[in-house]
């Protein structure tokens, strides 16, 4: 495969890291520098967003499934939330052995029990795979596994369509790719625009023309870019305002109208729900967050996600979806099941069951090729080579049920040149493609299940984890192969 990078010297560097930047600065391809609550920060306090200096070759066909299997997983995850006893059997588990599914378990069913407000769910999920070669296998036959499915939160959609945007603007007007990379070949992503069009969607359903969207958001986001690019295409497409509200905000503010139970933050009505929070133990440092958590779930308003998505995300289940005859059990159309489950790779689970066992039994001998994750979001939190053997033996049967063991994807190694606080690192890479996913349901029927465009992100090929905010890998765009 042709190596971008190999024939630039130390002054085509130099010249494409000016341009990227001033790029980056000038399209809001930017996050907050650190610590940067200050006023003065606010005002200019920004670093360009970490990203590839030219995008990755990616097979067509590799991207050609992920994009065609996505209405799929959106329908999967709206027909799993809908089955309570599935849910209850997964979660009573994890309850006894990890209180932060307890809590969100506990939520579904206080409000379960209440009685459901609103009988729409808007799902924004992002599906991740990594490609996989078997030995001797050409790049362009490579297969997607899947990493984990994202339920909530999901993030990047905007940056990574800026970035696919830098990446043609660098090679038309340097022209020192023409040679090897056609612009042609760097497929829109239109992240932008679907996200903000599901969104819309949903705040038409709801079926207020005074009311707001309201994206909850964490203090002192750092990513505010990629979420403001959002709010300001749903006001420019579809003239309607967005409002940014923390948890916390959500307690203090927050009332429900005693008969309709809509939502109103002070004397604004709320029409739709969208977290970019609420996903980690750190977003509810203190129980007024659960009590605002609690308050927008129970309302009118339309959740994006609905907690019942929210748990639908757990690496739990996706184990659970992979083991002989589970997934067939919401996916009723053989060849739609047979697609899906090309997706997987092998997952286990690490509970009491015989497979259980044996799992556990054969990462002790060799866990190498493993990756052991817990009921987490957000990066950083899985455990790798031999540490999951030494983590391993200090957990009871009971506290193994916890997580689940996964292999590892290898992908095939690219080059490409990092852009990350201002400096050049050339680096042997590997990708992870993203595929937003935009799925509506009224409470009858799906009244949206679309493709929302793709995200890929790079990492140097010596880190484990492949988290952007988390601090490992960088934006990129695909080079269709
Ligand atoms: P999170 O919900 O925290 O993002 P992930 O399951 O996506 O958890 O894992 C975080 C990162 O770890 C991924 O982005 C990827 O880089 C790496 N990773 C996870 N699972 C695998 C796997 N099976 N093979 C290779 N890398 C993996
Ligand atoms: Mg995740
Ligand atoms: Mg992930």
């Amino acid at each position: 495969m042709s190596d971008l990078a190999s024939t630039l010297t130390d002054e085509h560097l130099q010249i494409l890291k000016d341009a990227a930047l001033d790029f980056c600065l000038s399209h809001g391809l930017v996050v907050r520098t650190p610590f940067s609550n200050d006023p003065t920060a606010l005002a200019g306090g920004v670093i360009n967003a970490p990203v590839s200096l030219f995008p990755t070759p990616f097979p067509a066909n590799a991207y050609k499934d992920a994009i065609k299997i996505q209405p799929l997983y959106n329908q999967l995850v709206h027909d799993i939330s809908q089955d309570d006893a599935f849910l209850k059997e997964i979660m009573e588990n994890l309850s006894t052995v990890d209180d932060f599914v307890k809590r969100l378990y506990d939520l579904y069913l206080v409000v379960k029990k209440e009685g459901i407000a609103q009988p729409a769910s808007l799902g924004i999920h992002r599906s991740d795979y990594i490609i996989h070669l078997n030995q001797g296998q050409d790049f362009s036959d490579a297969k997607i596994k899947q990493v984990e499915l994202n339920t909530i939160a999901v993030s990047f959609g905007s940056l990574s369509s800026l970035t696919a945007d830098l990446h043609r603007y660098l090679t038309t007007t340097t022209g020192y790719f023409t040679d090897k990379l056609d612009i042609s070949a760097i497929p829109n992503s239109g992240s932008i625009e679907s996200v903000a069009s599901g969104l819309a969607s949903a705040h038409l359903h709801y079926g207020s023309k005074t009311a707001k969207v309201m994206m909850v958001v964490q203090p002192g986001e750092r990513n505010a870019f990629d979420q403001r690019w959002i709010e300001y295409n749903l006001l420019k497409n579809h003239g309607i305002v967005l409002i940014r509200k923390t948890l916390a905000e959500v307690a203090d503010h927050g009332r429900l109208d005693p008969k309709t139970k809509a939502l109103y933050i002070d004397d604004q009505e709320v029409s739709v729900a969208y977290y970019r929070s609420a996903y980690a133990t750190t977003d509810y440092p203190t129980e007024k967050e659960w009590d605002g958590r609690l308050l927008a779930e129970r309302s009118l308003a339309i959740k994006c996600p609905t907690i019942a998505y929210q748990l639908v995300g757990a690496k739990k289940v996706q184990q659970v979806l992979a083991a002989p005859g589970q997934l067939e059990r919401f996916v009723k159309d053989p060849e739609s099941a047979a697609q899906l489950r090309t997706s997987f790779t092998g997952l286990y689970p690490l509970d009491s069951s015989p497979e259980g066992v044996a799992a556990y039994e054969a990462a002790l001998v060799n866990s190498e090729d493993l990756v052991m994750k817990p009921q987490r979001e957000g990066g950083g939190n899985n455990i790798y080579g031999k540490d999951i053997q030494s983590t391993l033996k200090t957990l009871t049967v009971e506290q193994r049920n916890a997580y689940i063991l996964m292999d590892i994807i290898r992908p095939p190694i690219t080059k490409n040149v990092l852009l990350r606080m201002g400096e050049l690192q050339r680096a042997d890479v590997v990708s992870e493609l993203g595929v937003y996913g935009i799925y509506l349901h009224d409470g009858q029927k799906a009244i949206r299940n679309d493709n929302g465009g793709h995200l890929l992100r790079t990492k140097g090929v010596e880190s484990n984890e492949g988290g952007v905010a988390a601090g490992f890998a960088v934006i990129d765009s695909i080079l269709l192969v």
